[in-house]
């Protein structure tokens, strides 16, 4: 669906599951495509771009909010089929390169059938670095790391859009970062950005006006809501193992146990590296 003058958002479910995926096209004499979502969603792409009158021939530019599978499955497909560039920042750069690397440090259940092939990158992106898209359009880059180290948002000026992938949790949902202080950090930056009117996350459904900013004050209030509820289960029961305190915590967030893998409890253990802090807000 169209959500802004040049931004078109595509919801990807992941199959067999209740989540889901945005990846987002910007339409301007040519296109960018912000994340390409997971392998089963070429169709999907495709038809969106047919419908709308366009196509991948006229992409030109791929870029990566970080290298997590959901977010990097067709983007060897979509590079084949159009010629464009795959930018990603240089610390995700080997887990989209070498998809096998990234499965043996971060496996996934769904790894192998959100992403087959592994893309070359042509453009290391840097935090404050601008991307010219054509015809006065830019997007410019903004480092956000947290969920991961290389995780960037992208500021589409002409609209006052902020792309935002993985780095704001939220609430409600699975909470994934691997740094709590620095994801609370990252969202702060993003909350400064003035004059935000779009915010098109990975995980969200595309946030106008005032909700803006509520989903980055939200979001930080839940970074905090798992901070004490890590504080509380761990201090009932100090022995405690960190994928037992996981079940705890995702069982008084309300989210199902089906969903418990090693990359929440990476989370939590995140959290436990702080439990000595009360506030994990005031960095
Ligand atoms: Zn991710």
């Amino acid at each position: 669906m169209q959500v802004t003058e040049h931004i078109h958002a595509i919801k990807i479910p992941f199959p067999g599951s209740t989540r889901f995926v945005y990846t987002y096209l910007i339409y301007g004499a040519r296109i960018c495509m912000v994340d390409s979502g997971i392998a089963s969603a070429k169709e999907m792409i495709l038809n969106y771009l047919q419908k709308t009158g366009r196509g991948l021939k006229e992409m030109n530019l791929l870029v990566q909010t970080h290298s997590h599978a959901d977010h990097i499955g067709l983007s060897a497909e979509i590079k084949r089929l159009s010629g464009c560039k795959v930018a990603v920042h240089a610390a995700e750069k080997a887990w989209i390169e070498d998809i096998e690397l990234q499965y043996r440090e971060r496996p996934t259940a769904t790894f192998r059938s959100y992403v087959q092939n592994p893309v070359g990158v042509d453009l290391v992106l840097r935090d404050g670095d601008i991307l010219d898209l054509g015809g006065g359009l830019t997007l410019e880059v903004i480092h956000t790391p947290g969920h991961s180290s290389g995780s960037v948002s992208f500021l589409f000026p002409a609209d006052g859009a902020l792309f935002s992938g993985d780095a704001i949790p939220p609430v409600g949902g699975l909470p994934i970062y691997s740094d709590v202080l620095v994801t609370v950090k990252s969202i702060r930056k993003l909350s400064e950005l003035t004059g935000l009117k779009g915010l098109f996350s990975s995980w969200h459904d595309p946030l106008r006006g005032e909700k803006v900013y509520q989903a980055m004050d939200e979001g930080l209030a839940y970074i905090q809501e798992i901070h004490d509820l890590v504080r509380q289960e761990k201090a009932k029961s100090p022995a405690l193992r960190s994928k037992e305190l996981t079940r705890r915590v995702l069982k008084v967030l309300g989210i199902p146990e089906s969903l418990l893998s090693p990359i929440v409890i990476t989370t939590i253990e995140a959290h436990l590296k702080h439990s000595q802090r009360l506030n994990v807000l005031e960095t």
